[in-house]
Protein backbone atom coordinates (compact mmCIF):
# COMPACT_ATOMS: atom_id res chain seq x y z
CA UNK A 1 0.00 0.00 0.00
CA UNK A 2 2.15 2.80 -1.34
CA UNK A 3 0.15 5.38 -0.49
CA UNK A 4 -0.01 4.32 3.44
CA UNK A 5 3.77 3.71 3.70
CA UNK A 6 4.11 7.25 2.14
CA UNK A 7 1.99 8.97 4.87
CA UNK A 8 4.53 6.68 7.46
CA UNK A 9 7.21 7.77 5.88
CA UNK A 10 6.24 11.41 6.63
CA UNK A 11 5.44 10.77 10.51
CA UNK A 12 8.53 9.01 10.87
CA UNK A 13 10.22 12.45 10.29
CA UNK A 14 9.13 14.04 13.47
CA UNK A 15 11.23 13.62 16.33
CA UNK A 16 11.16 11.14 18.69
CA UNK A 17 8.53 9.33 16.33
CA UNK A 18 9.12 5.79 16.08
CA UNK A 19 7.93 3.20 13.33
CA UNK A 20 5.23 2.42 15.54
CA UNK A 21 3.67 5.34 16.41
CA UNK A 22 4.06 6.95 12.69
CA UNK A 23 1.85 3.40 11.78
CA UNK A 24 -0.66 4.28 14.53
CA UNK A 25 -0.90 8.40 13.32
CA UNK A 26 -1.41 6.86 9.82
CA UNK A 27 -4.67 4.87 10.50
CA UNK A 28 -5.49 7.48 12.63
CA UNK A 29 -6.46 9.45 9.61
CA UNK A 30 -6.86 6.09 7.87
CA UNK A 31 -10.30 5.89 10.03
CA UNK A 32 -10.98 9.18 10.50
CA UNK A 33 -13.24 11.49 8.93
CA UNK A 34 -12.97 13.26 6.22
CA UNK A 35 -13.48 16.62 7.52
CA UNK A 36 -10.92 15.85 10.35
CA UNK A 37 -8.07 15.09 7.42
CA UNK A 38 -9.46 18.29 5.64
CA UNK A 39 -8.64 20.12 9.29
CA UNK A 40 -5.66 18.84 9.48
CA UNK A 41 -4.43 19.45 5.97
CA UNK A 42 -5.47 22.92 6.00
CA UNK A 43 -4.30 23.81 9.22
CA UNK A 44 -0.51 22.34 8.15
CA UNK A 45 -0.67 24.52 4.98
CA UNK A 46 -2.32 27.94 6.77
CA UNK A 47 0.54 27.37 9.01
CA UNK A 48 3.33 27.31 7.33
CA UNK A 49 2.06 30.44 4.88
CA UNK A 50 1.27 32.53 7.60
CA UNK A 51 3.91 31.80 10.60
CA UNK A 52 7.19 33.41 9.80
CA UNK A 53 10.11 34.72 12.29
CA UNK A 54 9.72 38.59 13.75
CA UNK A 55 12.10 40.42 11.99
CA UNK A 56 13.55 41.60 14.95
CA UNK A 57 13.74 39.19 18.17
CA UNK A 58 13.69 35.87 15.65
CA UNK A 59 10.06 34.48 17.42
CA UNK A 60 7.32 33.71 15.58
CA UNK A 61 4.94 36.04 14.44
CA UNK A 62 1.97 36.24 12.06
CA UNK A 63 2.81 38.72 9.90
CA UNK A 64 5.29 41.85 10.89
CA UNK A 65 6.64 42.25 14.91
CA UNK A 66 5.74 40.14 17.28
CA UNK A 67 3.64 40.78 20.09
CA UNK A 68 6.44 41.42 23.05
CA UNK A 69 8.50 43.57 20.22
CA UNK A 70 5.75 45.92 19.35
CA UNK A 71 4.08 46.38 22.97
CA UNK A 72 5.90 49.64 23.71
CA UNK A 73 5.19 48.83 27.61
CA UNK A 74 7.85 46.63 27.45
CA UNK A 75 11.61 47.58 29.02
CA UNK A 76 13.64 47.92 25.76
CA UNK A 77 16.78 48.46 27.26
CA UNK A 78 16.98 44.69 28.97
CA UNK A 79 17.40 41.92 26.70
CA UNK A 80 16.93 38.41 27.33
CA UNK A 81 18.43 35.96 24.74
CA UNK A 82 17.15 32.21 24.74
CA UNK A 83 17.68 28.94 22.48
CA UNK A 84 13.82 28.77 21.41
CA UNK A 85 10.79 30.57 21.24
CA UNK A 86 9.33 28.14 23.50
CA UNK A 87 11.73 29.87 26.49
CA UNK A 88 9.96 32.70 25.97
CA UNK A 89 6.52 31.46 27.26
CA UNK A 90 8.38 29.92 29.88
CA UNK A 91 9.83 33.13 30.94
CA UNK A 92 6.43 35.15 30.33
CA UNK A 93 4.85 32.65 32.73
CA UNK A 94 6.99 33.90 36.04
CA UNK A 95 5.58 37.50 35.21
CA UNK A 96 8.75 38.79 36.63
CA UNK A 97 10.34 39.80 33.16
CA UNK A 98 9.26 42.44 31.53
CA UNK A 99 12.14 42.90 28.62
CA UNK A 100 12.51 41.77 25.66
CA UNK A 101 13.94 38.95 23.99
CA UNK A 102 16.22 37.59 21.58
CA UNK A 103 15.58 33.51 20.42
CA UNK A 104 19.08 31.76 18.81
CA UNK A 105 16.96 29.32 17.82
CA UNK A 106 19.11 26.39 19.27
CA UNK A 107 22.81 26.26 20.48
CA UNK A 108 26.29 25.52 19.36
CA UNK A 109 26.51 21.83 19.22
CA UNK A 110 29.80 20.79 17.45
CA UNK A 111 28.46 17.17 17.88
CA UNK A 112 25.45 17.63 16.02
CA UNK A 113 27.39 19.68 13.61
CA UNK A 114 25.71 23.35 14.96
CA UNK A 115 28.35 26.57 15.19
CA UNK A 116 27.93 30.17 16.25
CA UNK A 117 26.74 30.36 12.60
CA UNK A 118 23.91 28.60 12.33
CA UNK A 119 22.70 30.44 15.33
CA UNK A 120 20.87 34.19 15.11
CA UNK A 121 24.05 35.14 16.79
CA UNK A 122 25.01 37.14 13.70
CA UNK A 123 21.84 39.21 14.08
CA UNK A 124 21.89 39.52 17.74
CA UNK A 125 25.50 41.34 17.87
CA UNK A 126 24.02 43.84 14.62
CA UNK A 127 20.83 44.40 17.09
CA UNK A 128 22.99 45.27 19.86
CA UNK A 129 25.11 47.78 17.68
CA UNK A 130 22.32 49.25 15.64
CA UNK A 131 19.71 50.01 18.83
CA UNK A 132 18.45 53.41 19.12
CA UNK A 133 17.99 52.97 22.54
CA UNK A 134 20.63 51.81 24.69
CA UNK A 135 20.51 48.04 26.24
CA UNK A 136 21.49 47.91 29.53
CA UNK A 137 21.73 44.77 29.63
CA UNK A 138 21.54 41.42 27.90
CA UNK A 139 20.30 37.90 29.80
CA UNK A 140 21.34 35.06 28.85
CA UNK A 141 19.16 32.27 29.31
CA UNK A 142 20.43 29.31 27.36
CA UNK A 143 19.56 26.01 29.00
CA UNK A 144 21.52 25.18 31.94
CA UNK A 145 23.43 22.31 30.27
CA UNK A 146 26.90 21.96 28.20
CA UNK A 147 25.70 23.11 24.71
CA UNK A 148 23.86 25.88 26.23
CA UNK A 149 26.68 27.07 28.93
CA UNK A 150 29.12 27.06 25.80
CA UNK A 151 26.69 29.14 23.45
CA UNK A 152 25.92 32.12 26.66
CA UNK A 153 29.97 31.52 27.03
CA UNK A 154 30.40 32.77 23.10
CA UNK A 155 27.85 35.09 23.74
CA UNK A 156 29.46 36.69 26.23
CA UNK A 157 32.19 36.71 24.18
CA UNK A 158 31.43 38.63 21.32
CA UNK A 159 28.81 41.02 23.24
CA UNK A 160 31.62 42.40 25.45
CA UNK A 161 32.23 45.81 25.34
CA UNK A 162 29.30 46.70 23.45
CA UNK A 163 26.46 46.32 26.34
CA UNK A 164 26.96 48.16 29.92
CA UNK A 165 26.43 44.31 31.78
CA UNK A 166 25.86 40.52 30.81
CA UNK A 167 23.93 38.76 33.19
CA UNK A 168 23.30 34.22 33.12
CA UNK A 169 20.51 32.97 34.47
CA UNK A 170 21.33 29.90 36.72
CA UNK A 171 20.76 30.02 40.52
CA UNK A 172 19.04 26.67 41.53
CA UNK A 173 18.59 25.84 37.75
CA UNK A 174 19.01 21.81 37.80
CA UNK A 175 22.00 20.83 35.79
CA UNK A 176 21.27 19.28 32.67
CA UNK A 177 17.38 21.07 32.86
CA UNK A 178 15.78 22.77 29.73
CA UNK A 179 14.07 26.37 30.53
CA UNK A 180 10.75 25.36 29.37
CA UNK A 181 10.58 22.28 31.96
CA UNK A 182 11.68 24.23 34.62
CA UNK A 183 9.05 25.58 37.10
CA UNK A 184 8.23 28.90 37.31
CA UNK A 185 9.11 29.49 40.68
CA UNK A 186 12.37 28.34 40.22
CA UNK A 187 13.23 30.13 37.11
CA UNK A 188 11.80 33.44 38.89
CA UNK A 189 14.12 33.05 41.49
CA UNK A 190 16.57 32.20 38.56
CA UNK A 191 16.30 35.51 36.67
CA UNK A 192 15.74 37.50 39.98
CA UNK A 193 19.66 36.00 41.24
CA UNK A 194 21.36 36.23 37.72
CA UNK A 195 25.10 36.97 37.75
CA UNK A 196 27.63 38.82 35.87
CA UNK A 197 29.86 37.53 33.59
ZN1 LIG B 1 9.78 40.00 18.11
Amino acid sequence: MKSLDRLIKCFRRLQGVGPRQAERFALHFLRAPESEVAEFTEALLKMRANVHYCPICFSYSEGGLCEICSDDTRDDGLLCVVEEPKDIEAIEKTGSYNGLYHVLHGSISPLDGRGADDLKIKELVERVQNSEREIREVIIATNPDTEGESTSLYIADVLRGLVGKITRIGYGMPLGGHIDYIDEMTLSHSLKGRTKI
